[in-house]
């Protein structure tokens, strides 16, 4: 593989091009490293890491942190030809060496350590065959199955990065406000490199705070992606309106709610929602320009191509979907013999091929022989007043296989069941109406916000 076709080769040819163009950005606006800074900083870093025995196709467990440094240290492994698999801080040690023997990681690296030599420690794990090929290993979140390593390679996430920042126009103009966590495709791959590798800066955010991110457009910022929880906070906190500088506000990773999405449009805050996977990156958005619609999440990005299967799951193809997986066993991504791969994910498809996610088929509750989906409770009884927030999920019951089942958490102290009974009979067909409530303060949910339905019903 050419480094030029690397990750590492396309930030080495912009910093040539614009070295003093600002690339990373504190949350105040502060250049804290030029494109030259942080192509300066990839180059030593890369040396000491050689120094150190790290090389081409070894694997390296980064403890990510939004700083300069963690950009800097991913660069120097892309540019010796090792491969990242990007970890949260919060991650314990322990976990960190279970997970370095799962995918065979040579080295651990904590991006906070500024000395390049003492950042990269060597794990005592035996690594399998790398190649120079693989960039990144990602987790998914195991909300929704078994928590596997994705591979992403120089082409995926190059190809992935491209077909939204050509969809969206993001250009060297352009300003993330990035506050999602970088361990993940949405924060990491999708906001950071795809805006870097356009020539965009970031403004690095270590947690999101709805006070700060609605201040972004007033520093400069013009984009924001954010998760449904992140929304849902700015709207309670009444900090929507800070966002209407922003040229682009997205929102994926889950379903955002419909009624959110009208109230934040009224407030013109029009949310583009769009929709994708860790094995494919992302494959659907709603348009940058015309109608965007709630509760729908588009059409097919260019170069994806889609199928709907009899049983209504999606079926993507793309020149971003993952070679494969690396753990809890390495194999090819399976797909059918055309080159399509099974989301899990049920869908529904109007005449102008607009796409809905119904919900993945492993959530679908069947109760006394009919299908429910968990959004379809959620959407109403999201709209109640007093309801801060809502999850659905189906637990077995004699009587019916499975019956929905309500969480709820409550803007005061306590709901009025009776208010959720009413509501659901209002508006929901009678399968669909939860058998039982239960109110709680929070639910379990991933490092994004996803709620972990699984966890939830214990
Ligand atoms: P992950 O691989 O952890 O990013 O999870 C991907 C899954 O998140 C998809 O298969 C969907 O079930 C869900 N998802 C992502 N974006 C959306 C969206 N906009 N609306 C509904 N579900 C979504």
């Amino acid at each position: 593989m050419k480094s030029s076709r690397r990750l590492s080769g396309v930030f080495a040819s912009l910093a040539a091009e614009s070295p003093a163009a600002p690339a990373l950005l504190d949350t105040n606006a502060r250049v804290e490293a030029t494109r030259r800074d942080l192509e300066a900083l990839a180059g030593e870093h890369s040396l000491a890491y050689q120094q150190r025995g790290l090389l081409p196709g070894h694997r390296v467990l980064v403890l990510v942190h939004p700083c300069v440094e963690t950009v800097a240290s991913l660069l120097a492994c892309w540019k010796i030809g090792s491969t990242v698999i990007q970890v949260s801080q919060a991650v314990s040690q322990q976990d960190c060496r279970d997970l370095a023997t799962l995918v065979g990681a040579q080295w651990i690296l904590d991006a906070r350590i500024a000395d390049a030599s003492a950042a990269l420690q060597p794990t005592g794990v035996v690594g399998g065959d790398g190649t120079v090929e693989d960039a990144l290993l990602v987790m998914t979140s195991g909300s929704s199955g078994t928590p596997k390593v994705v591979r992403h390679t120089h082409e995926t996430v190059l190809a992935g990065c491209t077909m939204v920042t050509n969809a969206w126009e993001v250009t060297e103009l352009d300003r993330l406000a990035l506050a999602l966590p970088w361990s993940h495709v949405h924060g990491l791959i999708i906001g950071l490199l795809g805006t870097l590798l356009v020539g965009g800066s970031i403004e690095m955010h270590e947690k999101f705070d709805p006070e700060v991110v609605a201040e972004a457009a007033s520093r400069g910022a013009t984009m924001f992606y954010g998760v449904p929880t992140m929304y849902h906070r700015l709207d309670r906190s009444g900090l929507v309106d800070g966002l209407r500088g922003l040229r682009l506000c997205v929102s994926g990773s889950a379903p955002l709610d419909s009624g959110l999405s009208e109230r934040l449009a009224t407030n013109g805050v029009p949310v583009l929602e769009r929709y994708g996977m860790t094995e494919t990156l992302l494959t659907l958005s709603n348009p940058l320009h015309g109608e965007r619609r709630p509760g729908w999440v588009g059409l097919p990005f260019d170069g994806v191509q889609l199928r709907i299967a009899s049983t209504g799951e999606l079926l993507v193809k793309t020149p971003a979907a993952s070679p494969g997986f690396l753990a809890p066993v390495a194999m090819e991504l399976p797909v059918d013999e055309d080159g399509y791969f099974a989301t899990g994910d049920l869908v529904e498809q109007d005449a102008s091929g607009w796409i809905r996610i119904a919900g993945r088929s492993s959530d679908l509750i069947i109760t006394g022989g009919v299908n429910v989906f968990p959004a379809e409770v959620e959407a109403v009884l999201l709209n109640v007043a007093g309801v801060a927030d809502v999850a659905v999920a189906g637990r077995p019951s004699e009587e019916w296989g499975e019956e929905v089942v309500a969480w709820v958490i409550p803007i005061g102290d306590s709901i009025d069941l009776e208010v959720l009974r009413k509501a659901a009979e209002d508006s929901l067909r009678p399968p669909a109406r939860p058998k039982r409530y239960v109110q709680c303060a929070e639910f379990p949910r991933t490092e994004l916000g996803k709620v972990q339905r699984r966890a939830l019903k214990g």
